[in-house]
């Protein structure tokens, strides 16, 4: 199958050399933290910032996202450092937010990308938008509704588009937080020959330690990019803790990545 894409055009970095990288913490906390992550994630050579600003939590009464003053801050990130950014969106409310403070990509979260209903509303709400979209797998392992969703939003028009995957929920115990189950991506790849494949394997490990073998299976296993999560104090984050390292970890991380020509 093929989708009707164009280039994500993220950034220019030769990916022989280095992935393309998405970092940034899991949620944006106060302008401090974003900006202060920004800047050290800079200095290291990291173009894509990403930061949660609505952040979809399991139960109730926990720090859910700043919402539009956290996009404030975004914004500064792009005009004061230079670098692009991401955030998730949920809903057509989100998308409209988002797209007024000037975010550069937008991602759909795993739960969202569960709904078929959401992922309408938000593909028609970005009827007629060029915009880079990166669509997480769904959190169960159905290929078939992963595809469904990219249709949804290259009906829209949307062309810019990438999947991130992140791995699928268990309820058994496990080593990952998320099972990366690498057949369903590569099953992805397999169907649409096109797409740009982001590895996340700050959700599928769901443990910092784990951040340089995924990364590595996802290198090996030919993927365009990464998506990892990186805090100035990760042990202080107020979501996804323990899978959080810091910029100069992050780079020591990246530094020591093998990429092979000929990835599979
Ligand atoms: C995130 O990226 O912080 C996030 C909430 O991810 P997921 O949708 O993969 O759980
Ligand atoms: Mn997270």
């Amino acid at each position: 199958m093929e989708l009707e894409l164009a280039p994500l055009n993220l950034d220019g970095i030769d990916a022989t050399h280095r992935p393309t990288v998405i970092a940034g913490p899991c949620s944006a906390e106060s302008e401090e933290q974003v900006m202060t992550t920004a800047k050290q994630l800079a200095a290291e050579g990291i173009r894509i910032y990403r930061a949660g600003v609505w952040k979809p939590r399991t139960k109730p009464g926990g720090f859910e996202g700043h919402g539009e003053p956290a996009l404030e801050w975004l914004k500064e990130v792009h005009e004061e450092v230079g670098m692009l950014t991401a955030t998730e969106v949920a809903t057509a409310a989100h998308v409209e937010l988002a797209l007024k403070y000037g975010v550069d990509i937008l991602w759909i979260g795993a739960r969202t990308m569960a709904n078929p209903f959401a992922v309408q509303e938000l593909a028609d709400s970005l009827k007629g938008v060029d915009v880079p979209v990166l669509c997480k797998n769904p959190v169960n392992p159905d290929l078939e509704l992963w595809i469904g969703g990219l249709l949804r939003f290259n009906q829209a028009g949307l062309k810019r588009l990438g999947v991130i995957h992140r791995g699928f929920s268990t309820y058994e115990q496990s080593l990952y937080r998320n099972l990366p189950m690498w057949h369903v991506p590569i099953e992805l790849r397999r169907r649409i020959h096109n797409l740009p494949i982001f590895g996340d394997p700050s959700h599928i490990g769901g443990r910092r330690e784990l951040i340089a073998p995924l990364s590595q299976q996802a290198m090996d296993l030919g993927f365009d990019g990464l998506i990892i999560e990186s805090h100035c104090n990760p042990d202080a984050a107020w979501s996804d803790a323990k899978q959080q390292v810091t910029p100069d970890v992050l780079n020591f991380i990246l530094d020591k990545l093998v990429i092979r020509d000929s990835a599979a």
